[in-house]
């Protein structure tokens, strides 16, 4: 068995939160030896008889002796009169830590007790957890599971310290976090502390109600949710309170004037003011729900999500509207927001890059409701009428979005800053500041090589120039043509193969004049969007992976409403038919200068291999996940040529895809530019192509999507692990497939 962490670990304090850590320390063997002074008898006879430490002691300094490890697990309080006592009795090199819930504190009363020199091994700390009830019984082993500590090393503090504590803290499933001491408690207070003392100030409000009976006994969910903290205990609370004094009134002071404003709003019945106002609040809570809490914290504690899909399919049917296509919807936002009038956009994908887009522009001061059901209502305040945000625009992991609006920002009068997640901030930025820098903007791309984030300072005069496009980027393109609109003159952009060119359709639906003679593409300066209505389209690569399960599914029937065919989009329409699926394209027509159509898909013939044309290639590029599905249920081999792209997307999707066919019984061969797999499938045959597995997606939606549709024809059930990512393209993905006939289930 491992050697324990610790020798002896001495708690002082043993309540909910002393007593889950010791709870930790038992499960998982941290300590050889644990004991435990508090101030009542009682708490220590408890302790002994839940087997939690093996001796107590009313004086903290008789259960320092020897420790290695000392836990304050009291309120903060009374930290200064503690530590005096045990100061002189404190082991050598001994690891003296606190789970306080304020820091400045505590840092002070140690100083006050060792002076200026602090012992090496004092790291104070705070686990982000509790409960309302406290004392020794209330105490969890999975207190701090899937919850943050923030630790707050000093400059004093020795690194084998610190790591030891970071180890400890993982033991008990925690994610760990360094900050520094002031850091800690400016955002406690604002994220802890001020809510704490809203919800006790509010039902003390209510409290001194003559009918504050009626009131507490009629009182809705809001009134329950929002003053279910103030249950918590008082003392700890009054104890808080005074010990984060400083950055508590600050917040108070903030929380004042932001009152004064919502007051004012509706006494003057500034409807739409009042809005904006909540309708970006909402969006902010969700955006930083998604965002911040979520996503990091799987990342970070490698939580996936599995999808589970068990054989027996009989059916593969229906209607459905995918999701909008993401570039479509985050040109939506930004052309209304910077167009006179409303624009009315439907079919908004609500995933997360499109929503960084519109709280960017929400941060901009532009009025913005929803979205709802895929509709959003966007108040444009003009070309120039964007305001300067509070602070760095957070762009999340949209490339797309930072391009773009690399391009916008630059034409402001206002400063600006632009910074993204770990794996945005590694794409290139280079490629879009280059451009605008000829065009007079002062834009820097502040990470290592050319990387995010990304710094504008406002107030340039930007002029027209023509640009030879180094690389075929629809992103670089457009936000050159972006920054265009502000410049003076004419500006053009040639591009050395054509790239998707949402940006010049919807500039042309908003009203403004975009020119595309050959490769060239130009508009001139100074002229104005006007609000309009757009439908987004949804999104083909999502609707995709319906029609390759339709087309391997016997007497399935599906149609996908008012999909985007967009010439630069539709291989997989061609690669299909080429196939052989029975497949038609009905009801063409134009929303927001896309083209669209419904595509319905029936399985009602055998699909065979092909060797896909190489022109084909570009037009379906983030269909080929999908398209090996079909491959491998079609009679004969399918070739595939000329899409070494595919090994540089998110995943390498030729090797990811082939591992998972080989795992699911299918015999193929990647090739360095595209693969060869023979299909299992036989004229009029329907029965099981796979034989079930378990599949790993490198986190790659598509990958995930794919193999998903396999299940439609597979004898044996298959899991794919890492399936998360597939809710920023695809939120309702497992549902629609569910409600189509897919056996899918979805395990954290
Ligand atoms: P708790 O359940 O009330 O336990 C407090 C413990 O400290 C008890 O064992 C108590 O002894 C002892 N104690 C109280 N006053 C003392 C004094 N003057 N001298 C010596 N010992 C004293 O409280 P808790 O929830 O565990 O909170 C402990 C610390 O964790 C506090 O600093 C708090 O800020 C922090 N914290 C709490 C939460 C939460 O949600 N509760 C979350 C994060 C951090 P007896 O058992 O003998 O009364």
């Amino acid at each position: 068995m491992a050697q324990p962490l610790f020798e002896k670990v001495a708690f002082i304090g043993l309540g909910l939160i002393g007593s889950s850590l010791a709870r930790v320390m038992l499960a998982e063997n941290l300590s050889r030896h644990i004991v435990a002074s508090t101030r009542s008898e009682k708490t220590l006879q408890d302790a002994l008889e839940l087997g939690l430490i093996e001796q107590g002691f009313n004086n903290p300094v008789d259960a320092v002796q020897g420790a290695d490890l000392v836990v304050l697990a009291l309120p903060v309080q009374a930290t200064e009169k503690v530590l005096r006592l045990i100061q002189p009795h404190l082991a050598d090199n001994v690891i003296l830590t606190d789970v306080g819930s304020t820091k400045g504190s505590v840092v002070a009363a140690a100083k006050a007790v060792f002076g200026e020199h602090l012992p090496a091994g004092f790291v104070p700390g705070h686990p982000i957890a509790g409960a309302e009830h406290t004392g020794v019984h209330a105490g969890k082993v999975d207190l701090f599971a899937n919850h943050k500590v923030i630790l707050t090393p000093l400059p004093s503090s020795a690194p084998w310290a610190v790591n030891k504590l970071i180890q400890m803290w993982e033991s008990a499933k925690a994610e760990v976090i360094c900050m520094d001491v002031e850091k800690h408690d400016e955002v406690l207070a604002y994220t802890s502390h001020l809510p704490h003392l809203m919800a006790f100030n509010l039902v003390e409000q209510l409290a001194n109600r003559e009918d504050n009976l009626d009131i507490f006994r009629y009182a809705a969910g809001g009134f329950r949710d929002f003053s279910r903290i103030a249950a918590s205990d008082p003392q700890m609370w009054h104890d808080i309170f005074l010990a984060n004094k400083t950055a508590l009134l600050k917040a108070v002071d903030g929380f004042e004037s932001q009152l004064a404003i919502i007051r004012q709003l509706i006494e003057q019945e500034d409807s739409h003011a009042l809005m904006g106002l909540l309708g970006h609040a909402q969006a902010a809570r969700q955006h930083f729900n998604h965002m911040l809490a979520k996503k990091p914290f799987m990342e970070n504690n490698n939580v996936t999500q599995q999808f589970t899909i068990l054989p027996g399919a009989k059916t593969f049917q229906g209607k459905f509207t995918v999701p909008g296509d993401k570039s479509v919807s985050h040109r939506s936002i930004m052309f209304g927001a910077i167009a006179e009038g409303t624009t009315h956009v439907t079919g908004f994908l609500e995933g997360e890059d499109a929503l960084a887009t519109l709280q960017a522009f929400r941060d901009m001061g532009v009025s913005i409701e929803g979205p709802k059901n895929g509709e959003v209502t966007i108040y444009g305040v003009g070309m120039q009428g964007l305001k300067a945000p509070a602070g760095p625009i957070y762009m999340g992991n949209s490339g797309t979005s930072m391009r773009l609006l690399a391009g916008m920002l630059s034409a402001q009068q206002f400063d600006s800053v632009m910074t993204g997640d770990a794996s945005l901030t590694k794409r290139p930025m280079e490629r879009i500041a280059k451009p605008l820098r000829e065009m007079g903007a002062q834009i820097q791309t502040t990470g290592e090589r050319g990387t995010p984030p990304v710094s504008i300072t406002g107030a340039q005069a930007l002029k027209g120039i023509h640009y030879d496009l180094p690389m075929a980027s629809a992103q670089v393109k457009s936000g050159i043509l972006l920054a265009g609109l502000w410049a003076e003159g004419e500006t053009s952009v040639t591009e050395p193969e054509p790239t998707r060119d949402h940006t010049e359709r919807m500039l042309r639906a908003f009203g403004y004049e975009v020119k595309t003679e050959g490769n060239r593409i130009s508009l001139q300066g100074g002229g104005k969007l006007v609000g309009t209505d757009i439908q987004v389209p949804s999104d083909i690569s999502s609707a995709a992976f319906f029609m390759v399960g339709a087309a391997i599914t016997e007497n399935s029937d599906v149609t996908l409403e008012a999909v985007g065919i967009n010439p630069t989009r539709t291989g997989v329409i061609e690669i299909l038919k080429q196939m052989g699926a029975d497949l038609s394209v009905e009801n063409e027509r134009i929303a927001g200068g896309e083209p669209i159509a419904d595509i319905r898909i029936r399985g009602s013939r055998t699909l065979k291999g092909i060797h896909v044309p190489e022109d084909q290639v570009p037009l379906a590029i983030d269909e080929f996940p999908a398209l090996f599905i079909a491959a491998a249920c079609a009679e004969g081999q399918t070739v595939l040529t000329g899409a070494a792209e595919l090994r540089v997307k998110e995943s390498d999707r030729i090797q990811v895809m082939a591992d998972g066919l080989k795992t699911m019984g299918i015999d193929c061969t990647p090739t360095d530019d595209g693969i060869i797999i023979q299909g299992k499938g036989k004229a009029g045959d329907w029965s099981a192509i796979f034989t079930g597995g378990e599949i790993e997606s490198h986190h790659d939606h598509r990958i995930a999507m794919s193999f998903s549709m396999a299940g439609l024809r597979t004898s044996g059930e298959i899991k794919i692990v890492g399936t998360e990512t597939v809710a920023t393209s695809f939120p309702t993905f497992t549902e629609l497939a569910g409600v189509a006939g897919l056996n899918i289930q979805v395990t954290e």
